[in-house]
């Protein structure tokens, strides 16, 4: 047997301003794709495994995963397309892809889509497995152009490995003559919340147990898609996905099941935030309270995890304004402080203009740096392998990373963005995060996969940026209307 297995995945934040050029998915081809992921909490990890069990031959052509932004460029989203194209062409069985599902390049919409319809205008009919993010923004086109789609049912997302091996064994259970799947879709007009999505919290956590429930019987696969809210495409936000064997109406019921609860639950999804200054009074009162670990400070608004400049500060000013100490804040990515911080040296003190050096056009902000004077503590290379639950087995790189200790709060600035999901992003720049008072995180749900066990409290502070939470205003002119909970609607 001959097996193709590919990643390709970004989340696209149409309303970001961080360009998405080939680079920023720092791809890895051929035999440094296949071992840069073989053994790693990812589908194509899954996927290595999988076709290793079976003795099969295993081509992977790319891996490629860039931290979300905004559309991706043109000349890159073609290079990938092309080197999975390329593999196929020269023959399998089945291919296995890692996808992201809410692809936005410049010239499609619906980039996952549009990779499938290829895989398959130039094979057809051929079996193709297809992980997707929770974060998927599923349409027709990908539906009609393979034969499985699972989505991972955790969020933070740390089953991405299983989703692969779900999906796969469905593709080569078929290619074995055992099954015969049929997949079914549909959405319902709603745009969950990022913040009010996670996995672990109601109403996300019961639906997640309807999906698992369903998956018995004749139903091989049950994914909820929550959708990804920052992309302003026509089939943004919730959706579901069921693949049956031989049996399109199970399919179908379990998909309608999944959507009506969706729907019934609406109002769970709907976030709300408190003013900035509050937050933080409340923060101060949470840290007074008995009991170990840090207060975890969310700068929800910039998260470079969905697209966030990263370099808003907002937050971080409000929380130096505040007084707080014995603060660690993870991070400001600006390679120009960098720079400045390397140049300045450990052990010395530097004043510089920190963040702020991108503009936010769609939500009318100029970028503001502000300025900030400490003493370096550490110059690192950023590079290291996550040990917690999510990307375990991954090398990670944050590019080179300073910390800037201002006696009150420690800030780590990066060259690249990175979201804070593994504790090894502040212990790589000598930062223990459990013997904080605070901790301010630019994330909004990867955050707990590694703090939230060493978490006391959480307190979201409503800064700035273009993963703002407020969404009157992002500016929507594709995304389907009427939607919930935009537009006012009726049972
Ligand atoms: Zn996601």
């Amino acid at each position: 047997m001959r097996l193709v297995a590919a990643m390709v995945k970004h989340e696209t934040n149409t309303f970001s301003p961080v360009p998405t050029p080939l680079e920023r998915f720092n791809p890895s081809f051929g035999n440094a794709a296949h071992s840069a992921y073989k053994g790693t909490n990812t589908p194509l990890g899954g996927y290595i495994g999988q076709a290793e069990a079976l003795g099969a031959e295993l081509s992977v052509p790319v891996a490629a995963e860039a931290w979300p932004s905004g559309k991706v460029d043109h000349q890159a989203f073609e290079r990938l397309c092309d080197a999975v194209l390329e593999s196929v062409q020269r023959g399998c069985d089945a291919v296995l892809l890692d996808l992201h599902g809410a692809m936005v390049a410049e010239r499609h919409d619906d980039g996952e889509g549009e990779l499938l319809r290829r895989i398959r205008q130039l094979k057809p009919g051929i079996p193709i497995a297809v992980a997707l993010d929770f974060h998927t923004n599923l349409t027709q086109l990908m539906v009609d152009n393979c034969t499985a789609i699972v989505g991972y049912k955790t969020y933070p997302h740390v089953d991405m490995r299983e989703a692969g091996e779900q999906a796969g064994r469905i593709v080569l259970d078929m290619l074995a003559g055992r099954t015969k799947p049929v997949m079914r879709w549909g959405n319902r007009p709603m745009i969950p919340h990022i913040m009010r999505q996670a996995t672990d919290d109601e109403p996300m956590k019961s639906l997640i147990a309807t999906a698992k429930r369903l998956e018995q019987g004749k139903v091989l696969a049950a994914t909820v898609f929550a959708g990804f809210p920052h992309a302003d495409i026509h089939d943004a936000g919730l959706s579901a996905v069921v693949i049956a064997d031989g049996d399109a109406d199970a399919a179908e019921a379990a998909t309608q099941e999944l959507l009506d609860q969706a729907w019934r639950d609406r109002a769970g999804f709907v976030y709300r935030g408190e003013p900035i200054d509050q937050a933080i009074a409340r923060a101060k009162t949470e840290a007074a309270k008995p009991g170990a670990g840090p207060v975890i400070l969310l700068d929800h608004c910039d998260n470079c995890g969905s697209g966030g400049t990263q370099d808003d500060m907002t937050a971080i000013a409000a929380v130096l304004r505040s007084g707080l100490e014995d603060v660690a804040a993870f991070s400001v990515a600006d390679p120009e402080a960098v720079q400045l911080l390397i140049d300045a040296g450990v052990g010395r003190r530097a004043t510089i203009q920190l963040g702020g050096k991108r503009d936010m056009p769609s939500i009318g902000v100029k970028g503001k740096p502000l300025q900030v004077s400490g003493v370096v503590r550490a110059i690192t290379d950023g590079e290291f392998v996550i040990r917690g639950p999510m990307y375990t087995g991954v090398r990670v790189g944050m590019g080179r990373t300073t910390v800037l200790d201002t006696g009150a709060v420690e800030i780590v600035v990066t060259e690249r963005n990175h979201e804070p999901w593994d504790l090894g992003c502040l212990r790589n720049v000598g930062i223990e995060p459990t013997a904080k008072r605070f901790v301010l995180l630019k994330s909004r749900v990867h955050w707990r996969a590694g703090y939230k066990p060493i978490a006391k409290a959480v307190v979201d502070l409503s800064g700035q940026g273009v993963t703002t939470s407020d969404y009157s205003i992002l500016r929507f002119d594709k995304l389907r209307r009427p939607i919930y909970p935009l537009d006012q609607m009726a049972d």
